[in-house]
C-alpha cells in the first residue's frame, strides 16, 4: 500500500508520560502504582503506553475488555495484566489460556471462576458507585471462600470533588474487606490519590492523569500535558462583511476577515462543541474557530497580522482543562475520542 502523511498529527511525549507517572507513584506514597490502560491508553495507544510504562517501572495495567488484554498481552508478564468487565461463561477456557487475571465483579463469576478451577483473581466491592461489583448486600460469610485473591478493589463515584461520597465510600470498603482475605487492597484511581493516604492502600489505579489529565486541582502543577495536536491549513481565503462560514452558517462575518480551512473535524474526535469556542496557535497568536466543526474540517479567522499560508502547520489549542471548559466534553472523552486517522507521533 502506498503511504501518505496524514494532515493531522497526535504528538505524544514520551517524558511527559513517565513524568506523570512517576509523579503519581511519588504521591501514591508507600503503595505500589499500577496504570489504566483501557479504551487503547485513552486513546494515545495502549501498545505504546505499556511499553513505556512498563520500562517505567508500572507492574500493575488494568483494562476493561479481554480483547484489550490479549492485544498487550506479548509486552508483560503473565499476570500483570486485569480485565476490570468480569468474565463470561462462554469465554471461559480463552480466558484461561491469556493468563490474565479477571476482575470478578459478582457472584456469578465468582462460582464460574471456581467451578473453572480457580486461580488467582480480583475482586471488585461496589462501595456506592453502583455500576460493577459486589455491594455490600451481596457479601455473605461463603461468597469468597476458596478464592485466592490478589486485588481487593473498589472504585470512587466523585473523587474529583469534595464530596461527601468519598469517606462514605471509603468507610463502606474498609468495613467489607476487614473480612476478606487478599493479598492487596486497591480504592484509588487518578482523583482518589489526592484524597490522602487513608485512600491509597496497597495500589493505586490511576488513568487519566498519566495521560495529562488533571484530575483534581492540587495537580495542576505537577501533571505535563502528553497530547498535543498538529493540523495542515488546507486553504485561506478573504471574506467580506455578510459572508456566512461553514454548516447552517452559524458565523456571520461583522466586518472583512481572513480565513482559513484546517484539517481536522469531529470524526477525528474535535467535536462540534468546538463549533465557535475552540482555538488554534501559529506562531504563539491565538486563532478563534468560526462556525461549525465539521467531519473533516474546521474554520479559523486568521488576525491581520499572522502569515498563514496553505500548507502550513497550525496547533490546535488541546490543554485538557480549557479544551474541556470550552467544548463540554470531560477530559476523558477529550482523550478517548482522538480518532485514528490522525497519526500518532511519539517523541
Ligand atoms: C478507569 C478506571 C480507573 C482509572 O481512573 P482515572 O479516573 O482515569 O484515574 C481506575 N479504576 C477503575 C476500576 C477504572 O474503571
Amino acid at each position: 500500500m502506498i503511504e501518505f502523511e496524514p494532515p493531522l498529527r497526535l504528538q505524544l511525549d514520551s517524558n511527559a508520560l513517565a513524568s506523570n507517572w512517576q509523579t503519581l507513584a511519588r504521591l501514591s506514597g508507600t503503595a505500589a502504582t499500577g496504570a489504566a490502560v483501557k479504551a487503547d491508553g485513552y486513546g494515545l495507544g495502549a501498545r505504546e503506553v505499556v511499553q513505556r510504562l512498563r520500562d517505567t517501572g508500572c507492574r500493575d495495567f488494568f483494562v476493561a475488555h479481554w480483547s484489550e488484554a490479549a492485544a498487550i498481552a506479548d509486552l508483560v508478564p503473565a499476570g500483570s495484566i486485569s480485565v476490570l468487565n468480569g468474565i463470561i461463561a462462554a469465554e471461559i477456557s480463552l480466558i484461561r489460556q491469556l493468563g490474565a487475571i479477571p476482575v470478578l465483579n459478582t457472584p456469578q463469576q465468582i462460582q464460574l471462576w471456581k467451578a473453572a478451577g480457580g486461580g488467582p483473581c480480583h475482586v471488585m466491592l461496589d462501595s456506592g458507585i453502583n455500576r460493577l461489583g459486589i455491594g455490600p448486600k451481596q457479601v455473605n460469610a461463603v461468597l469468597f471462600e476458596g478464592l485466592d485473591i490478589d486485588i481487593l478493589m473498589s472504585h470512587l463515584a466523585s473523587a474529583d470533588e469534595d464530596s461527601a461520597q468519598n469517606a462514605a465510600q471509603l468507610a463502606t470498603f474498609v468495613d467489607i474487606a476487614r473480612n476478606v482475605r487478599a493479598k492487596r487492597r486497591s480504592f484509588a484511581n487518578s482523583a482518589g490519590i489526592m484524597l490522602g493516604t487513608n485512600y491509597q492502600f496497597d495500589l493505586t489505579r490511576p488513568g487519566l492523569s498519566i495521560y495529562g489529565g488533571i484530575a483534581r486541582a492540587e495537580m495542576q502543577s505537577l501533571i505535563k500535558p502528553v497530547v498535543s495536536i498538529q493540523s495542515r491549513v488546507l486553504q485561506v481565503r478573504h471574506l467580506d462583511k455578510g459572508d456566512t462560514i461553514g454548516y447552517n452558517a452559524t458565523y456571520v462575518c461583522s466586518t472583512p476577515i481572513m480565513v482559513a480551512t484546517v484539517a481536522v473535524g469531529y470524526a477525528d474526535g474535535y467535536l462540534r462543541g468546538f463549533s465557535n469556542k475552540g482555538t488554534v496557535t501559529f506562531d504563539g497568536r491565538d486563532m478563534p474557530v468560526i462556525g461549525r466543526v465539521s467531519m473533516d474540517l474546521i474554520t479559523i479567522e486568521v488576525p491581520k497580522a499572522v502569515q498563514l499560508v496553505e500548507g502550513d502547520w497550525v496547533d490546535i489549542a488541546y490543554d485538557l482543562v480549557s479544551a474541556s471548559r470550552q467544548s463540554g466534553l470531560s477530559q476523558y472523552e477529550l482523550l478517548t475520542l482522538l480518532g485514528d486517522r490522525a497519526c500518532r507521533c511519539w517523541r
